[in-house]
């Protein structure tokens, strides 16, 4: 199977029957037709039937695709695309509507993990489970995630970060005002949302 030639509109559908046939699956059933995903999906049946068959031969006419093979050739490409797991550290009220919006809406990206140092350690957010930054390194490792958003308070920018960087982490989404310095092996992007702000509305009045 070439993985690679899959388009990326495709790929970008593979969450989203991803997780139906998982809710299929665990209704006890067996097969679905593209008719009955596309009624459940909002996917035309034709795009459907297009987007498998890129795993090859995978359903019969009259038939409809068995879930366990479309789970499992979805699950091996999409724990090949690392980038589409991501963690979180600092559940604040920023932290918080992230973990709820959870990029359901677009696209293959999932915050999967979360990390705190305060009493929302145990629980979970938008179906995502908060652990104490105690254990990030332990997580990371166990995870393979290598994505980070970073919603901590200024003052714990520097220390995550370097942390983060020290557990294979590969990308950072930095949410605080602090500029982080960082190898050059790491990608850093910053949304700094008040200078934006600030910034737009100077623009408005000059
Ligand atoms: P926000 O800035 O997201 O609006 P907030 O004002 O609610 O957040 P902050 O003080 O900015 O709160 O802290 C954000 C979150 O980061 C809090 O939940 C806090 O417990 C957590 N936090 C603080 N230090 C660390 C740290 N070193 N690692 C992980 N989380 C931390």
């Amino acid at each position: 199977m070439e993985e690679n030639k899959i388009p990326q509109a495709t790929a970008k559908r593979l969450p989203l029957y991803y997780r139906h046939l998982n809710n299929l699956h665990q209704q006890g059933k067996q097969r679905v037709s593209s008719k009955e995903l596309s009624e459940a999906l909002k996917v035309d049946s034709a795009t459907i039937r297009k987007d498998f068959s890129y795993f090859g031969e995978l359903g019969r006419k009259g038939y409809g695709y068995d879930i366990q093979h479309l789970i499992y050739f979805f699950r091996k490409t999409l724990d090949q695309d690392e980038i589409s797991r991501v963690a979180l550290v600092g559940v604040g009220n920023l932290g918080t509507a992230l973990l709820n919006y959870n990029f359901i809406k677009n696209n293959n990206t999932k915050i999967e993990i979360a990390f705190d140092t305060n009493d929302k350690v145990d629980t979970t957010i938008g179906g995502v489970r908060i652990y104490s930054v105690d254990d990030l390194e332990k997580e990371l490792k166990r995870t393979g995630i290598t994505v980070a958003i970073l919603t901590v308070p200024m003052h714990a920018a520097d220390e995550m970060t370097e942390r983060l960087v020290n557990a294979g982490v590969e990308g950072i989404l930095n949410f605080t005002p602090a500029r982080l310095s960082v190898p050059d092996s790491v990608r850093v992007h910053h949304i700094d949302l008040s200078v934006e702000l600030q910034s737009l509305i100077y623009f408005l009045k000059n």
